[in-house]
């Protein structure tokens, strides 16, 4: 049986992009390709908050939990669910303990909206040969609706996209729909743009699912890099929305971008994406 190293697993409403109000599960992968310590810094800087959160953890071991970790005003807001320091608040669980852990946390009536948000860290590092074990146990037949929430980096292997595409079969007892919610890294992440920016990756992802990218901006200087990254996207065939989403793990931070991001959208012609989990939840871990 598969086995996925897991960071959070949690019910919430979705807050951001296509999905943004429904009440969702959130399976939140341990691991990721990234560090995104730019976001919410002068440019050119990098955010300390979470490495000295690490550099307390591993000296005391102070934190047991992830409701016990700091949030941070810049860089990750989930940083834990990556930083080698934190990898002992992950358990490694078998996808049958998953699904039981899932079947917990579901309201046990009227659960309209099935829901599943698979989120990271990077989701689609190399949990995706678990997936379909996960996805296949009858319990998840009711999940019909499944997003995963990449940095849009990683090549779907060709036996997982083959598995996705399934979904859309006609003669399926039931189908699926797969969306590919693509945050990919602007230069205020931090992260080095021939990393962060693989339209053919991005454009592979629509074969398998809805497919939409979702940048996370503060400034119009992000934001009209936002617009040249896209057309990059665009030359590649990409068809999909794209949204604007204010930077912002805080609420101190978020009320500074969301409403500028918001009129950058209008101005643009681009979608605005919130975040309702910060105004709604502090952003908490488990949000
Ligand atoms: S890609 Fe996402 S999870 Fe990974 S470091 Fe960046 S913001 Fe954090």
């Amino acid at each position: 049986m598969s086995k996925i190293k897991i960071a959070e697993l949690f019910y919430s409403i979705q807050g951001e992009g296509r999905y943004m109000g429904v009440p969702s599960v959130f399976l939140r992968t341990f691991g990721c390709n990234f560090k995104c310590a730019g976001f919410g810094m002068p440019r050119g800087e990098v955010s300390h908050e979470a490495t000295d959160i690490a550099a307390t953890h591993s000296m005391i071991e102070s934190f047991q939990t992830y409701g016990e970790l700091p949030l941070v005003s810049t860089g990750c807001d989930s940083y834990a669910s990556w930083m080698p320091e934190f990898k002992d608040l992950s358990p490694m669980l078998t996808t049958d303990a998953i699904v039981e852990r899932t079947m917990e946390i579901l309201p046990e009536n009227n659960w309209q909206d099935a829901h599943l948000v698979i989120t990271g860290g990077e989701p689609l590092l190399g949990w995706q040969r678990a997936y379909p074990d996960l996805l296949n146990h009858p319990k998840m037949a009711k999940l019909k609706e499944i997003t995963f929430e990449t940095n849009g980096t990683q090549k779907l292997t060709s036996e997982f996209k083959d598995y996705l595409m399934r979904w859309q079969m006609p003669d399926l007892e039931f189908q699926r729909e797969i969306t590919f919610s693509v945050s990919a890294k602007l230069s205020c992440s931090g992260e080095a743009r021939h990393e962060a920016i693989k339209p053919d990756v991005v454009c592979e992802y629509q074969e398998a699912g809805h497919t939409y990218l979702k940048f996370v901006i503060a400034t119009e200087e992000d934001a009209e890099e936002a617009l040249e990254t896209l057309d990059i996207y665009r030359a590649e065939g990409f068809t999909g929305h794209c949204y604007l989403m204010p930077v912002g793990g805080v609420e101190s931070v978020y009320t500074l971008n969301n409403r500028r991001v918001a009129e950058l959208a209008m101005k643009m012609g681009l979608r605005y994406s919130d975040r309702l989990q910060v105004p709604l939840f502090k952003n908490e871990w488990g949000t």
